[in-house]
């Protein structure tokens, strides 16, 4: 036990949701794992127990299942000890668009997308009632990419991005830290469920220096942290352009390239 919040991580059971695990568990945090695959999840427990001495809960469910996932949201309504919501469970798909079969399509939207937002709804109003809280979403730099060809996976990660900036701006006066967190090539096993053998990228970072990079942003209360984006200034020249155009969307008329004699 510890008077740190205890911090609820999704898709625990590997990757980059284990590091995290590890890694709040370090800096004494007690855990709730939520991911599919119990033995997994017992195995990075019973280490994390014994190696740090903090407790960690097992929460087994499919987050894409409607009522597993319920199970999850109870979970972060009831629990006044959970102060960090670690969003990550997330998968990714093989194939064009085209080859991906409409049922898998909608299972991957329902995980990466209604999973994610279902849980912070979950948790959002307990966070903002007390003034304290954080939660952190893995979004992608996919999101940003559509060249990149992943189309409804880089959908959902836009989603993430777009939720995570709004929630930060509407929650961050309640006292609520939202952080986006946008991965790119990262060795882990998601790679292998898209199809894709990891070993042929290039620039493939290591998970432990994925999260230990995003945790640097966590602690800077950053909203948006891109782990290899070396230029930070291309990211705010992203952002002063996008920010740039939101006056200008406030109009009564078409813009004269769209009248019909221009
Ligand atoms: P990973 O090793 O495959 O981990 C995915 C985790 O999600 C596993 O713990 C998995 O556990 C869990 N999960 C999958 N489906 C689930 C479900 N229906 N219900 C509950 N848990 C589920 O991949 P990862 O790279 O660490 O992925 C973590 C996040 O990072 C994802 O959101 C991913 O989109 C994002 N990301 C990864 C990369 C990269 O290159 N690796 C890049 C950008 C973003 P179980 O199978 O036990 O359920």
């Amino acid at each position: 036990m510890t008077d740190k919040p205890s911090v609820l991580i999704t898709g625990a059971s590997s990757g980059i949701g284990a590091t995290y695990a590890k890694r709040f568990a370090v800096r004494g945090h007690d855990l709730v794992l939520v991911a599919r695959n119990i033995a997994r999840m017992e195995a990075l427990a019973e280490r994390l127990r014994i190696d740090t001495g903090v407790a960690v809960d097992i929460l087994p469910a499919d987050i894409a299942d409607t009522v597993q996932r319920g199970a999850v949201e109870t979970r972060l309504r009831e629990d006044a000890k959970i102060g960090i919501l670690i969003n990550n469970a997330g998968t990714s798909l093989a194939g064009s668009f085209i080859e991906q079969t409409t049922d898998d399509i909608e299972r991957l939207v329902t995980l990466n997308t209604t999973a994610l937002v279902r849980l912070a709804h979950a948790i959002a109003p307990r966070f903002a009632h007390v003034g304290e809280g954080a939660i952190v979403n893995i979004g992608s730099a996919v999101g940003l990419a559509p060249e990149f060809g992943m189309s409804v996976y880089g959908a959902t990660k836009a989603f993430v991005l777009h939720l995570s900036q709004a929630l930060n701006l509407q929650l961050g006066p309640q006292g609520v830290y939202v952080q986006a967190v946008l991965p790119a090539a990262t060795r882990t096993e998601i790679w292998g469920h898209a199809g894709v053998d990891v070993d042929t990228l290039p620039g493939v970072m290591e998970v432990a220096d994925l999260v230990d990079a995003a945790l640097v942003g966590f602690d800077r209360r950053e909203a948006v942290t891109i782990p290899p984006l070396h230029d930070a200034s291309q990211w705010e020249t992203f952002e002063a352009a996008r920010q740039a155009m939101i006056p200008g969307f406030g109009q009564s008329r078409p813009a004269d390239r769209f009248l019909a004699n221009a």
